[in-house]
């Protein structure tokens, strides 16, 4: 049995995206799951669309993501190997340096083209069966400008060739590349590998996925605040599914019951959704201390240090912070619109909005929370917790009207239209700091 080589071969022509994690992960999972060997190949033969940054970026990714590799090459490095390849090519006479009548005065004349022996095609694809193409229609096709520049489709094939590539998994625009590299690989007297053509990842209005779809490169999804497990959890499962319901899978799963038989023929749909989801999933799963690092890392740097200086009470709202956000980012967002201030520093807000809906009477309000602030002053500082501040309060608030009871305790703990429920609010800011904004509370309905 030969060994199983897989690669992932990404232009450096932009940034990492989330369809070419999935052709890296697909290849990745297949051969571990062969006990194979994973190459990185930079395909750089496009020497201006071609740029470091865009390598720098793919690699970057690609380590973060934990779809290491075994194996290292970029086409740039391998001139010789290529121009060697023409050379016997030439010999045998499969390819021909050709005359070319120049476009522009002074342009190169020359071109090295393949001898097209004019037949029918026919390769087997892992997803979509038997495909033949005609490749009469290809004529003599250009695969290097001179001999020591190769164009792609030819690059590609010494390389699969040389590095003993056994299995390619790749996205579908390259099915109609295929028959060409075909007619390459048997001048060249080298193995046919297994092709798999991925199924395009469609938008969910069926159209090509872009960024408007919140389909971002990366290490843009890292910025953002989302975690490796759950990119390619969700991007596993965009065109395969191991069979059954199963939705959670660990790194270790997927290599178990991955296989390219069940990778799916229609495109796949593209859902944020399900990506926000896997992500909530997988936050949670953090230890206390690595979510508070991600969150505090993403807080605007004076709640940062306003959070650092009171470690307490920002312990205790990570898990009130995790229920609201889907990746790490969302945190950012509220904190710049002031959602975690009051948890830090008291609130400020006018009277009315601690009036419950067509409440009208301030000292009504006011008596309401007189009674909250007695009940509250009865629980022992050790035991106030969200569960025993409830208790305390809750039969008088059902009895005097829960809105109008609990609606004023609220506002007066947050100052926000929106906040966590004022038991959880109160056992997080703790004893002496509730009393003292309820009274706050109480003085202002007073005035
Ligand atoms: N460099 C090609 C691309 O990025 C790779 C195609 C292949 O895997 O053969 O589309």
């Amino acid at each position: 049995m030969t060994k199983v080589i897989t690669r992932f071969a990404p232009s450096p022509t932009g940034v990492l995206h989330i369809g070419s994690v999935r052709t890296a992960l697909y290849s990745w999972l297949y051969a571990r799951q062969n006990n194979g060997k994973f190459i990185l190949r930079i395909e750089d033969t496009d020497k201006e669309r071609s740029k470091k940054e865009f390598e720098e970026n793919i690699i970057d990714g690609l380590n973060w993501l934990g779809l290491n590799h075994d194996e290292f090459f970029r086409q740039s490095d391998r001139a010789v190997f290529y121009k060697e390849r023409i050379i016997e090519l030439i010999a045998k006479g499969a390819v021909y340096v050709s005359k070319e009548e120049p476009k522009e005065l002074g342009e190169r004349a020359e071109v090295i083209r393949f001898k097209n022996p004019n037949k029918v095609v026919t390769f087997r694809d892992e997803v979509r069966g038997d495909i033949s193409f005609d490749t009469t229609e290809f004529g003599d096709f250009v695969i290097a400008k001179d001999f020591d520049t190769p164009l792609y489709n030819f690059a590609v094939v010494v390389d699969d060739f040389d590095m003993g590539v056994t299995h390619i998994i790749r996205g579908d625009d390259a099915i109609s590349n295929t028959p060409r590299q075909i007619l390459i690989q048997e001048a060249l007297g080298a193995p046919r590998p297994i092709y798999t053509h991925l199924p395009m990842i469609l938008a969910p209005d069926k159209s090509k996925l872009s960024k408007r779809h919140g389909a971002l490169a990366v290490t843009e999804y890292r910025e953002e605040g989302y975690l490796p497990e759950a990119i390619l959890n969700f991007v596993a499962l965009m065109g395969w599914n191991p069979g059954n319901d199963q939705e959670l899978l660990s790194m270790d799963e997927m290599v178990k019951l991955f296989s390219l038989e069940k990778v799916q023929k229609g495109g796949a749909v593209w859902n944020i959704d399900k990506l926000k989801w896997f992500n909530k999933h997988y936050m949670k799963l953090l230890s206390q201390e690595n979510a508070g690092k991600e969150i505090l890392a993403r807080f605007p740097d004076a709640l940062r240090e306003k959070a650092k200086a009171n470690s307490k009470i920002f312990e205790k709202i990570i898990s009130v912070i995790l229920d609201h956000i889907s990746a790490f980012g969302d945190a950012r967002a509220f904190a710049e619109a002031g959602e975690y201030d009051y948890f830090f520093e008291d609130p400020t807000y006018n009277r009315e909005s601690l009036l419950w809906k067509d409440e009208s009477d301030a000292s009504v309000a006011s008596q309401k929370l007189q009674k909250v602030l007695a009940l509250i002053d009865n629980i022992d500082e050790a035991f106030f917790v969200p569960e025993t501040i409830k208790t305390a309060i809750w039969d008088y608030a059902t009895e005097a009207g829960r809105g109008s009871v609990l609606w004023p305790m609220r506002y007066a703990l947050s100052g926000r239209d929106k906040s966590p429920d004022p038991f959880t609010l109160a056992s997080i800011l703790g004893k002496e700091v509730t009393i003292r904004r309820i009274k706050d509370a109480i003085k202002l309905l007073l005035i």
